[in-house]
């Protein structure tokens, strides 16, 4: 039978926007990012089964910090129970050019610094609307988290909004464009589809080497 995951106790615990405000521990980390509005906030709620955990905004590009929460990944297989505590980091909806013409800057300069002075950091959920693989602004984030070499996990969004055959082409196109150690994953928060896949990739993250 296979083990039963789930996120427990989730609870807010910092904002930053410098290295200096990162909360202290020795937890392993996951992140999420993606456009704003892409159905980042519902995915960590749906996720964490808590509603508010993370602001579900009518106002795309609003939240401008990294928001650190605590929480624990709870593996249950039969009797055996396992909690392994980790961070779990919402970082701000990419999208909205500061500056023009060339220097065009997809992101702001603190979440580039986020992605690359954090060691704890195991896992970076890249979210992409299902409906609309490969838009030019997903692509160059891909290629610059790529270059830096941190480990993705693609999830697609919305997934609730296309039929089944939909579904799998675009799915199939997000593996080929974005290819990682992961498959894509096709995501509902609506109707909580793919949670248990995203559940166990973050296990499989978290779990200290043996
Ligand atoms: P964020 O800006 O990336 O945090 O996006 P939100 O979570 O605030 O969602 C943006 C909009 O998409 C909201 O109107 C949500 O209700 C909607 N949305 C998010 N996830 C889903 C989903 O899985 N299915 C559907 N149908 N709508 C969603």
């Amino acid at each position: 039978m296979a083990a039963e995951l789930q996120i427990i106790n989730p609870k807010y615990a910092a904002s930053a926007v410098r290295p200096d405000q990162y909360p202290a521990g020795d937890r392993g980390e996951i992140a999420f990012l993606g456009r704003s509005n892409v159905g980042k906030s519902s995915l960590i709620n749906s996720l964490c089964n808590y509603r508010g955990l993370a602001r579900v905004s009518g106002e795309p590009g609003k939240t401008q910090t990294i928001n650190y929460f605590t929480a624990a990944l709870r593996e249950r297989n039969g009797e055996d129970i396992r909690k392994i505590p980790f961070f779990l980091v919402d970082l701000p909806g990419y999208g909205f050019a500061r500056t023009g013409g060339k220097n065009r800057q997809i992101w702001s300069d603190f979440i580039g610094q986020y992605v690359t002075t954090s060691p704890r950091l195991t896992l970076l959920c890249l979210l992409v609307d299902l409906r609309h693989p490969g838009l030019s602004i997903d692509c160059q984030a891909y290629e610059w988290l790529t270059a830096h070499d941190i480990p993705l996990q693609i999830i697609g969004t919305k997934a609730d909004k296309l039929k089944s055959s939909e579904k799998q082409k675009n799915l199939a196109q997000l593996n080929r464009l974005f290819p990682t150690a992961y498959k894509a994953i096709a995501y509902s928060s609506l109707k909580r589809e793919g949670t248990q896949q995203l559940l166990a990739h973050m296990l499989e993250r978290l779990e200290p080497a043996t």
